[in-house]
């Protein structure tokens, strides 16, 4: 299994195509520099210290030679398939996780070795072809080719034997593991675990009792030397989420049947973004008290993938569905589902807005399931 991660990947784009930027420090933004943040920085703006999230001003202090770069999508995302079109052509398993990060399955070589030298090739290639250098990372498992990708950036090529890998995970900190949280990796710390090797050599009754099964079962993965190929590579997205809901009494009220249908709508949003994905249809189901049935799907011109966007959506599928009648159940659905890009989400929110939905999930993440969600389900709990 090999993880592979481009290096400053919109950065490096840019100076790939535009030769004055080469070798300078440049950070890529969204439009409007004053309240944009930085999506990606070269190597030559991080080493001032510049980091992606940042707001743009507060990084040309850091760093006042950096050269502000409007990010540009379309660009990105047809590199991206170029290169994921080159990663298939040494393996006819690979599982794309976002525009620059892939995992390539190496089952099908004869031996470690002939994989070692096709990805070697694969990074030649990636400089001759686009300009472009990455990280990558082979192992065992995902999590630790991950863990490898990320080890020696840039242009880091990490193998990981097998027998190796607790050698390994003593140079590799905590906070490296993907899938520990900002509130577990408090708690780990405050127990005096700063190293992977640490983690793992913990007694799995404390993990257990202290943090429950997802991090045994993270410590568990890490070490794995098999897992379901078929079921990691497996991607293809269910054909759609949806919500529905019968209610204890008729509804007539049009702000009411707004706010159960968003809240509907953003109960799919989560499940739809815990899985990985956004949609471009959405379907509205609406039963009358006379049990008869209407329904009305939505082909959109965007990608959906947060809360306040379902609501707009949802707000046209009503007035353009709803007789005024009184409503009996009503359920929403999301179609046309396609792995989450989070490029679209950045650029749709150009400036300094971060993704809600990202944040909620995170917090989910240390805190449950449904920890932050809108105050209109607060109105559904009454009916
Ligand atoms: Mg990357």
């Amino acid at each position: 299994m090999a993880h592979i991660d481009m290096d400053a990947f919109f950065a490096s784009v840019e100076q790939a195509s535009n030769p004055y930027l080469k070798g300078k420090a440049i950070i890529v933004t969204g439009k409007g520099l004053r309240h944009s943040v930085v999506t990606t920085a070269s190597y030559e703006a991080k080493r001032k210290g510049v980091r992606s999230g940042m707001p743009a001003h507060e990084a040309l202090k850091l760093c006042p030679e950096a050269i502000p770069v409007e990010a540009d999508g379309k660009k990105y995302e047809y590199v991206s398939r170029e290169i994921m079109k080159l990663l298939h052509s040494i393996s006819p398993e690979i599982l794309v996780t976002s525009i620059d990060e892939a995992y390539i399955d190496l089952a099908h070589f004869e031996n470690l070795k002939e994989a070692l030298r096709q990805l070697k090739g694969l990074k030649l290639r990636l400089i001759k072809e686009f300009g472009l250098t990455a990280s990558i990372g082979i192992a065992a498992n995902p999590i630790l080719a991950k863990i490898g990708s990320d080890f020696r950036k840039p242009d880091g090529f990490v193998v990981i034997c097998r027998g190796a890998e607790k050698e390994f995970l003593k140079q590799v900190d905590v906070k490296d593991i993907p899938g520990i949280g900002p509130h577990t990796l408090i708690k780990l710390s405050s127990y005096g675990y700063e190293k992977a090797i640490e983690f793992i050599e913990a007694d799995d009754f404390f993990l257990y009792s202290n943090f429950g099964n997802a991090l045994l079962g993270l410590k568990k993965a890490l070490l794995a030397c098999s897992f379901s190929r078929a079921e990691f590579f497996k991607n293809s997205p269910p054909k759609s989420i949806g919500h529905s809901m019968t209610l204890s009494r008729n509804i007539e009220d049009g702000e009411l049947l707004k706010r159960v249908a968003c809240f509907l709508g953003a109960k799919v949003i989560y499940r739809m973004r815990r899985k990985g994905f956004e949609a471009e249809g959405v379907s509205l189901f609406l039963k009358y008290s006379d049990f008869s049935a209407v329904r009305t799907s939505r082909k959109l011109n965007f990608p959906l993938s947060n809360v306040q966007r379902m609501n707009q959506v949802l707000y046209w599928l009503i007035e353009e569905l709803w007789n005024k009648e009184p409503i009996r159940a009503l359920g929403v659905s999301c179609n046309r589902l396609k792995p989450f890009n989070t490029l679209s989400e950045q650029l749709s929110f150009l400036g300094a807005r971060r993704d809600l939905m990202d944040t909620s999930l995170k917090i989910e993440e240390a805190f449950g399931k449904y920890s932050l969600f809108p105050a209109s389900i607060l109105v559904v709990s009454e009916l």
